[in-house]
């Protein structure tokens, strides 16, 4: 049965209703918005959507925007994959244009990922410069048994995978002070 203008029917736009998150999918870093919030934001716009007949189903699907946000996951291209030790790999995504990811000090992305048909997100810290143009980078150490691991192996230049951020950081500006110390050693 019809259910929009653009001809879709009441199964096309069910096979879009996102589903609750796993505990699985949360990456226990305590991002803002937690993967609930997201699921509870996304699941409220598709009720909106969905009961509105004039509503097409294309423009739902084209409402992301190509920028990384903290409440939807953006699609970015791989454009390089370094292997740089055994187990550990630096992978360069495409920005649009000339853009920056935008991040500050100490911020992290959080990337989705499939692995025998279970979602799973995990938290990155890229690695390139916070004005890097055009680009940014991570750097991974890949975990035989690690779950999210198993999929970045299998990435190769012209994938397109999925980040959301950025979350956290450091309240710091430069020199703002004089010495930093290192207490990590003083624990162990
Ligand atoms: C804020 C934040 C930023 C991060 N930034 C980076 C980053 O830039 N680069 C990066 O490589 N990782 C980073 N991590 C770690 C990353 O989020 C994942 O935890 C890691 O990639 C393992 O995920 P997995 O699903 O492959 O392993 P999981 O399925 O979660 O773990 C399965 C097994 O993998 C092994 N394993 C997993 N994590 C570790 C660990 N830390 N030490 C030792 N063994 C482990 C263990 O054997 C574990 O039993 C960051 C984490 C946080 C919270």
């Amino acid at each position: 049965q019809d259910t929009g203008l653009c001809g879709e029917s009441e199964d096309d736009w069910l096979s879009l209703m996102p589903t609750e998150p796993l505990q699985s999918q949360c990456c226990g870093s305590g991002c803002k918005p937690c993967v609930y919030d997201v699921y509870q934001k996304e699941l409220a716009q598709w009720e909106e959507d969905a009961a509105y007949p004039s509503n097409c189903l294309l423009l739902f699907l084209q409402s992301s925007s190509s920028e990384l946000n903290p409440d939807t996951f953006t699609a970015f291209k791989i454009s390089s994959v370094e292997q740089l030790t055994e187990d550990t790999y630096q992978y360069k995504f495409e920005l649009p244009g000339n853009s920056s990811l935008g991040l500050s000090l100490g911020q992290h992305i959080v990337l989705r990922g499939m692995v025998n048909g279970l979602e799973v997100q995990r938290a990155y810290t890229p690695v390139s410069p916070v004005n890097a143009e055009g680009y940014f980078e991570v750097l991974i150490k890949c975990y035989k048994a690690g779950l999210m691991s198993q999929y970045i192996k299998s990435w190769i230049e012209g994938d397109t995978v999925f980040w959301r951020g950025p979350f956290g950081g450091f309240p710091y500006s430069p020199n703002q002070v004089s010495y930093i110390i290192d207490t990590e050693w003083l624990s162990t």
